[in-house]
C-alpha cells in the first residue's frame, strides 16, 4: 500500500548497538520508502558506544546527508533510553521508532504513515509470528503479557514491540514523563490517544544476533511492567497474610478437636518445621515484593538523567532534558 506524498515531516528513531553489518542494507531499504511518503524526513540514530564500525559508518553517512543524524551516548544506556533520546531530539510531526537490524520491515512505513494521515496518534505493529526466537522466549513473552494485563492499570497490547509511529503530541507527552524504568509499551499505553494496531510477520535479524537472549534482563523487563504499572503485588502480601492467619486458625481448631477426641496425631517437630518454612517463605516473598517497589522508588527519586550524550551530530539544538 503506498501513501500519497505529504507535507508533514517524519523522524525515524533508530537505536543501534554493533549494527555495522545491517546498516548498508538498512539505508538501501529505508531511504526509498521514506522518500515515497514525505520529502521532509530525518533519520536519527541513537547509539551506545560500539565495538564494531557502526559509529564510523554513521558519522560518514551524517557527513554525506543532512538527513542522517547521530546521538552517541557516553556509555551503554540500552535500547529504551536510545528511543527516549531520539524522541527528545526528533522534530518531525510524526516519529517512527524502528530497530537497525531490519526486523522491523521498512516496507510497512507507508501503511503506518497512511494511518497517521487518517488521524491515528499511535500506530503499533503487532507480531503475528516471532521468527528467529526460541520457544522459551515465546513462552516467557506469552506468560508475561498474560500476568501484566491481568494486574496492570493500563491495557498493554500483546506481542507489540518498539516498532511504532507516534504523533507529535504523543512524543511531547512521552518527553514530559520523568519515569526512568524504560518500559515504553506501558508508557505509550498510559499516554493513550487514538491507537491503531497493524499485524505483521516479524522476520529474523538481517545479520548478527539479538542483544536480549539472556534470561535475567528479559525477566527484569517483565517485572518493570508488573511493578511500574500496578500496585496489586503489594496487596498480595495482605491476601497471603489473611490466608495464612486463616490456615493457622483452622489448624488450631483441628488440634483442639483431635485433643478432645483423644485421637493419635503426628504432633511436634514435623508440624513445626513445615509451619516455619511456610511462614518464612511467605514473609520472604512479601519482603521481596516490597523490595521491588522500594528499589524502583529509589531509582526514581534520585532523578538521575535517563541518559548522557557524548555528542549529537546534525542536531544543533540541544534540548532541555
Ligand atoms: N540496541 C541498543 N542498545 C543495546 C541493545 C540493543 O541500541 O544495548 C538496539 C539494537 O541495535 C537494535 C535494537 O536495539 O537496533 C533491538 O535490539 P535486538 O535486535 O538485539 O533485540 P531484539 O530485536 O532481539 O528484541
Ligand atoms: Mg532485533
Amino acid at each position: 500500500m503506498t501513501a500519497p506524498q505529504s507535507t508533514r515531516s517524519l523522524s525515524i528513531v533508530v537505536p543501534a548497538y554493533n549494527e555495522e553489518k545491517n546498516l548498508p542494507e538498512f539505508f538501501r531499504r529505508v531511504v526509498p520508502v521514506l522518500e515515497s511518503v514525505t520529502p521532509d524526513f530525518e533519520i536519527i540514530f541513537a547509539i551506545d558506544p560500539c565495538s564494531d564500525g557502526t559509529e564510523e559508518m554513521l558519522r560518514k553517512q551524517a557527513e554525506l546527508s543532512p538527513r542522517v543524524k547521530v546521538i552517541k551516548f557516553s556509555r551503554r544506556f540500552g535500547q529504551a533510553m536510545a528511543i527516549l533520546a531520539g524522541c527528545q531530539y526528533a522534530r518531525g510531526d510524526a516519529v517512527i521508532v524502528m530497530d537497525a537490524d531490519l526486523q522491523d520491515p521498512p516496507e510497512l512505513i507507508p501503511e503506518m504513515w497512511a494511518e497517521f494521515q487518517a488521524g491515528f496518534d499511535v500506530v503499533m505493529l503487532q507480531r503475528r509470528e516471532r521468527h528467529g526466537e526460541t520457544w522459551v522466549r515465546r513462552l516467557l513473552a506469552g506468560a508475561g503479557y498474560a500476568v501484566i494485563n491481568w494486574i496492570a492499570e493500563v491495557e498493554i497490547p500483546r506481542n507489540v514491540g518498539e516498532f511504532r509511529l507516534m504523533s507529535r503530541r504523543v512524543v511531547c507527552e512521552l518527553n514530559r514523563l520523568k519515569e526512568c524504568h524504560g518500559f515504553l509499551r506501558g508508557l505509550i499505553a498510559f499516554i493513550g490517544f487514538k491507537q491503531k494496531i497493524i499485524t505483521f510477520d516479524r522476520p529474523a535479524r538481517h545479520a548478527g544476533t539479538t542483544n536480549y537472549s539472556a534470561f535475567i534482563p528479559n525477566i527484569r523487563n517483565g517485572l518493570h511492567g508488573l511493578v511500574c504499572f500496578s500496585g496489586s503485588l503489594l496487596k498480595l502480601s495482605t491476601t497471603l497474610g489473611i490466608c495464612c492467619a486463616f490456615g493457622a486458625f483452622l489448624l488450631a481448631f483441628a488440634y483442639a478437636v483431635i485433643q478432645i477426641l483423644q485421637r493419635p496425631f503426628p504432633l511436634g517437630n514435623p508440624t513445626i518445621v513445615i509451619l516455619c518454612l511456610f511462614m518464612g517463605g511467605i514473609q520472604l516473598i512479601c519482603l521481596g515484593i516490597i523490595g521491588e517497589y522500594i528499589s524502583r522508588i529509589y531509582e526514581e527519586v534520585r532523578e538521575r538523567p535517563k541518559f548522557i550524550v557524548d555528542y549529537a551530530l546534525g542536531l544543533q539544538e540541544h534540548p532541555k532534558l
